[in-house]
């Protein structure tokens, strides 16, 4: 396979599926080429594997060769050559990964130009001035990026020319100060290196050619890919092209264009030109811009000439695309298009309006692709609240909506110290450069004095969903502080900015939730129509306000309510405390009642918002150290101004409560073994508040799920106290309406040993809920609490995980955990229910691979639903046949909520359904008919039961493989 491919190179596949190998520029740029016949400046494109070859061993032995024969083809098409002293042709050299990198790696323009090619360059364009120019900006770029001079050098010998020749335009150097800079530059160079500048071609090439390679690696760009989960070995491409000038005089320019508008989704072109301007001078934001319209005033041929372009980039692409040109004496050379970064508002406005735009015909399935998590999260951002009397103190351009309140800091390694620090931060810089990045990352907002809506602040802000507000020229910025008028505004102080009015306020502005635009919930709804029938989501919630939150951002259920969180609130943690420091059985029952009472009107609140859902409510398990008094801090006192006598018995009990492993301890089922009332009174109010609702007129579907358990017999002991509790309201005389209550039983599945016996315990659950926090903890055997601020980065950053399994499942090893448990438990029990309620399940990544596992439900926090939403449709789309599908959801096993929910339902013809799925689950619960006082030894018990499912696993299976066939043909990659 051949390193090197030119733009017009006949591949076999259209070149813009190949940015594998060409990256994403120079895949387009031959797909321009070759396909669309556009006017772009020929060149050629040395590919990724050049690259990854060159990292693994340096310079590959072929590349040499390749290169020269690539460059004397394009000497050939443009008639000249590299360093002629006639005509001279110059090219740039620019990198190009997979995946834009906006401004993390290097370029070089102008190259080919020595001390005799600058002669004919000034010959041929008859304009001298012109060519010292381009080899004093050649001299400079090659010495920073290629040779590793300071910038600052070369800047402060600008300056001093600027400064003689009275001036503080560049375009006002004279052309003797520019030739003298040029010899200026040389001997900066030679100083620094020791040696002279490179006049050969030849060298010129490879040393730039090995610069953008090297840059792959810079901290710039590992920083950036970090940030992206980009993979650190895929390497760039490099693209060598023929140069344009849109600097030659007042006939040429430069630009930078947009198909529709990036920040609001908006149709019609959009972008910023300047006249007489190389394209590095737009998007440093060095001088400011002129908005695309105008370039229909100045040039209007060459306008009409981009907008047809644009319309066929559009139709072409089936997007928004962006684009960089350049017109040289008149003449339009496309040199860059790709699909165009977009805010998350403009992203969903697109998606929606492309489905019913002829020319494009997006289908809703590639709409809804076309949204990231980022998008949703920022739509989700907040904004200011209306009014509030905030005096703006100046304006700029909204580049990156939302709105960000925070500290001004003027460095970026103030502000991310400041980050560090915990405080809230809005970066304050003139303009903004990739060295600037660490400080972009850790502010809440960023606004600069100068530059334009592509400037690098806009286009990295936009792309991360940060809000910015840039190019506002009245800020001055002084040694850490900046002015507008008589107003000063110091490092420390607090500044309000709107990234989508483009306003700057002093003080902190009130925020308030983000209002998700019409087609927000358009594609969700798109996205829902494509996952629901699939994997469902819901929501991790404890409380009746996030219950209720949930649901209106789309939840179908609770997966997960961790009742200890129930009691972290000050007034409630001593209820908990007692329960567990309880030493007498009078006192262990009066800490039971109190809990509850407290309970009772809880579960009220959630099964109210969650009415006609299901609701999981997990058990108590409260890992003792976050419940118990501290030890450490107690033993300060005592030995300073001592205890009281109600300290010194929490003191004496604490310490014997104290464990070394508190997240292996007397966690979750295991505290109900101990503390055999627990669990019962757990029930009784969970069953207390659900008659409540029936009576209420309300419909509770309640899940009641056991933590942490590790086998059958600990599971099936657990049932019981459940089933008693359970029993105990239903037999109740005074409560009748407990029978309209729909109850199931599981567990969750957190530990190694659950997963591997997933069999055993699906013998007495009716559901599973993988718990994918400690099944990672215990999987991996990092401890959840401490491994993260320790060693995890040092883990990453040497490649030995690809991402922190905490906040993207791990794939091979939790995954295969998750998948051995879901084929073992559906072995068992066909119609096992199984969802995942881990941090995880609101991550797109994982979210993936718990479709592929089988699971039928995602749930995560509250505010992650609507990106789960979108994630879980995708995985559908995307995915890989799923694995052991549940046979519960075919046969439609839940119908009351899905023919009518329950709020709106003839209230005795949902009961009466209600009734029937309570009888169903009972019935089917095997412990229930094992009294648990009458116990079967479990190994001979599980044996006799597993035989008759061995049928049922096998019908599974088949059914499986059947269903898998199915889903690859009709699979849409
Ligand atoms: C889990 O372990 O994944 C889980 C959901 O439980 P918790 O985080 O409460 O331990
Ligand atoms: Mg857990």
């Amino acid at each position: 396979m051949p390193y090197v491919f030119d733009f017009d190179h006949a591949h076999r596949r259209p070149p813009m599926e190949m940015k594998d190998l060409l990256g994403g520029k120079g895949a387009n740029l031959a797909e321009m080429t070759s396909v669309l016949r556009l006017p772009v400046p020929p060149g050629f494109t040395i590919s990724t594997d050049a690259c990854r070859a060159y990292m693994d061993q340096g310079w590959p032995s072929a590349l040499g060769a390749e290169v020269a024969r690539a460059r004397r083809r394009l000497e050939g098409a443009m008639g000249k050559v590299i360093g002629d002293p006639v005509d001279p042709l110059l090219v740039s050299v620019r990198s190009g990964a997979k995946f834009s990198m906006p401004g993390m790696m290097d370029t070089v323009l102008n190259l080919g130009l020595n001390d005799r090619s600058v002669m004919g360059l000034a010959a041929q364009t008859n304009d001298e001035r012109f060519a010292y120019d381009s080899y004093r900006r050649f001299v400079s770029m090659y010495g920073r990026i290629v040779l590793d001079l300071p910038g600052e050098d070369f800047d402060s010998l600008f300056d001093e020319a600027k400064e003689k020749a009275g001036t503080t335009s560049d375009a006002q150097v004279p052309t003797e100060l520019l030739i003298t800079l040029v010899d200026q530059y040389k001997e900066l160079v030679e100083r620094h290196t020791g040696r002279p500048f490179p006049q050969e071609p030849d060298d010129q090439l490879r040393g730039a050619i090995e610069a953008v390679f090297r840059s792959w690696n810079g901290a710039r760009a590992r920083a950036y890919r970090d940030r992206e989960h980009i993979a650190h070995d895929l390497g760039t491409a490099v693209n060598v092209q023929a140069m344009v000038f849109g600097n030659r005089d007042d006939r040429s320019g430069t630009g930078v264009g947009f198909t529709r508008d990036p920040a609001t989704g908006a149709k019609g072109a959009y972008g910023d030109f300047l006249v007489n301007a190389q394209g590095e001078d737009v998007v440093a934001g060095i001088r400011n811009t002129e908005p695309l319209s105008a370039l229909d005033e100045r040039f209007p041929h060459v306008y009409a000439e981009l907008m047809a372009i644009f319309a066929r980039l559009e139709r072409h692409y089936r997007d928004m695309c962006d684009t960089e040109f350049t017109i040289e004496q008149g003449k339009l050379w496309m040199l860059q298009t790709r699909v165009g970064k977009r805010t998350g508002r403009a992203a969903l406005r697109m998606a929606a309006e492309m489905t019913r735009e002829r020319e494009i015909r997006l289908t809703k399935a590639e709409a809804v692709q076309r949204i990231t998590e980022d998008h949703l999260e920022s739509v989700l951002h907040p904004q200011f609240a209306g009014g509030g009397g905030h005096a703006v103190l100046t304006t700029g351009l909204g580049a990156s909506p939302g709105a960000a309140v925070g500290r001004a800091y003027f460095t970026a390694d103030d502000a991310a110290a400041a980050a560090a620090r915990g405080e809230a931060v809005v970066l304050v810089r003139s303009e903004t450069s990739p060295e600037d990045v660490h400080g972009m990352l850790a502010a809440q907002g960023i606004l600069t004095a100068r530059g334009g809506l592509v400037s690098h602040a806009a286009v990295v802000a936009r792309g991360w969903g940060k809000p910015a507000v840039v190019g506002a020229e009245a800020l001055r910025l002084g040694d850490r502080s900046v002015s507008v008028g008589d107003v000063t505004v110091a490092e420390g102080d607090w500044l309000s900015i709107d990234g989508t009015q483009g306003t700057v306020m002093l003080g902190q502005v009130p925020l308030t939730a983000a209002e998700p635009s019409e087609e927000f919930l358009t594609i969700l709804e798109w996205a829902d129509d494509i996952r629901r029938s699939h994997l469902k989501v819901r929501a991790n919630a404890d409380t009746g306000p996030d219950a209720a939150n949930a649901r209106r951002l789309g939840a179908e259920g609770i997966g997960l309510c961790r009742t200890e969180h129930m009691f972290l609130a000050e007034d409630r943690l001593p209820i908990v405390r007692r329960m567990i420091l309880a030493d007498t059985p009078e006192d262990e029952k009066a800490a039971l009642e109190e809990l509850r009472v407290a309970q009772r009107a809880d579960f009220v609140e959630i099964l109210e918002a969650m009415d006609g859902l299901p609701v999981t409510i997990r058990l108590l398990d409260p890992p003792l150290h976050e419940f118990l008094p501290s030890t450490h801090e107690l033993a300060i006192k005592e030995a300073t101004v001592g205890l009281d006598a109600e300290e010194r018995r929490l003191y004496q009990a604490a310490r014997s409560w104290q464990e070394a492993n508190p997240m292996l301890g007397t966690r979750g089922v295991r505290l109900g073994v101990i503390k055999p009332g627990l669990y019962g009174m757990q029930v009784a109010a969970l069953m207390e508040a659900a008659t409540d609702r029936v009576m209420a007129g309300g419909h509770p579907i309640i899940e009641i799920m056991i933590p942490l358990t590790v086998s059958g017999p600990e599971l099936e002991l657990a049932r019981s106290w459940v089933e008693e509790a359970v029993a105990g309201e239903l037999d109740a005389p005074d409560r009748p309406n407990a029978r309209a209550v729909e109850v199931s039983i599981g567990t969750m599945i957190e530990t190694p040993r659950a997963a591997l016996r997933a069999g055993d315990l699906a013998e007495f659950a009716e559901f599973f809920s993988f718990g994918t926090n400690d099944l990672t903890q215990m999987t991996f055997g990092f401890s959840r609490d401490d491994v993260e601020g320790r060693m995890m980065s040092a883990y990453l950053e040497k490649g030995l995980l690809a991402r922190n399994p905490f906040e993207v499942v791990d794939a091979d090893g939790v995954g295969e955990l998750v998948r051995m448990g879901v084929e073992r438990g559906r072995a068992v029990r066909p119609d096992l229910k199984i969802g995942v309620c881990g941090e995880h399940g609101g991550d797109p990544a994982s979210i993936a691979t718990f479709y592929e596992a089988g699971l039928d439900y995602v749930s995560c926090s509250p505010f992650r639903v609507p990106v789960a939403r979108l994630a879980a449709a995708q995985a559908v789309l995307e995915g890989a046949p799923v694995a052991v599908r549940s046979t519960a959801k075919k046969a439609g096993k839940r119908p009351v909520a899905k023919k009518a929910p329950a709020k709106k339902a003839p209230a005795k013809k949902a009961i009466k359904t209600v009734k029937q799925a309570v009888k169903k689950t009972v019935k089917k619960a095997p412990a229930r008919q094992v009294p648990a006082k009458k116990k079967v030894p479990a190994k001979k018990k599980a044996a006799a039961k597993k035989a008759p499912a061995k049928g049922v696993a096998k019908t599974t299976v088949k059914k499986a493989a059947r269903s898998r066939a199915v889903a690859k043909r009709g699979r849409r990659r």
